[in-house]
C-alpha cells in the first residue's frame, strides 16, 4: 500500500497543498491537490506562516514524528483532535482530494473529516489540545 499522507504537514517542496483557509477561518478543500515547490514556499513564508493559512499533506513520517504511537501503530494526534472537538460525523463527507490516502481518515473515518476543517497546524491544533488538557 502506498504511504498514507499526514494532512497536517508543513509547507515544503513536494508537499501537496489541498486546502486554503477562508476568511471565516475554516478550510476550503481544493478539487485537486497542488504539489508545491520552493518558489511557493518562499513566497508563502513572506506573510503569515503558511501553515496558518493553508493545509498541506505529505507522507506520514511514522516513527519519525513525535505524534506517532508505536504501540497503536498510528497517529496519536487525530484521536486527540476528534475527542476534543467532539463533533458528530457528517452523513455526507466534505469533498477532499486526499481522502483515499489520508492517515487521519484511515484511522478515524468520518469523525476525522468532521473536525478537520477547523484544524490549522500550529494554531488551532494547539488551541484544541490545550482545551483538551
Ligand atoms: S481527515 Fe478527512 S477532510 Fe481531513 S484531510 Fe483527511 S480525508 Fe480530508
Amino acid at each position: 500500500m502506498a504511504s498514507l499522507l499526514c494532512p497536517s504537514s508543513t509547507a515544503r517542496p513536494g508537499a501537496a497543498l489541498f486546502g486554503v483557509q477562508t476568511a471565516t477561518g475554516q478550510i476550503e478543500y481544493l478539487d485537486e491537490p497542488v504539489i508545491i515547490d520552493q518558489t511557493f514556499v518562499d513566497k508563502a513564508r513572506q506573510g503569515r506562516a503558511p501553515e496558518e493559512r493553508f493545509r498541506f499533506a505529505s507522507n506520514c513520517a511514522k516513527s519519525g514524528c513525535g505524534h506517532w504511537d508505536s504501540g497503536q501503530a498510528g497517529c496519536s494526534l487525530v484521536g486527540k483532535i476528534v475527542d476534543a472537538m467532539n463533533r458528530k460525523a457528517d452523513d455526507t463527507l466534505v469533498a477532499c482530494a486526499i481522502r483515499t490516502n489520508c492517515r487521519w481518515y484511515h484511522q478515524e473515518g468520518a469523525r476525522a473529516c468532521a473536525s478537520c476543517d477547523e484544524v490549522v497546524r500550529n494554531v488551532r491544533t494547539q488551541e484544541t489540545l490545550a482545551l483538551a488538557g
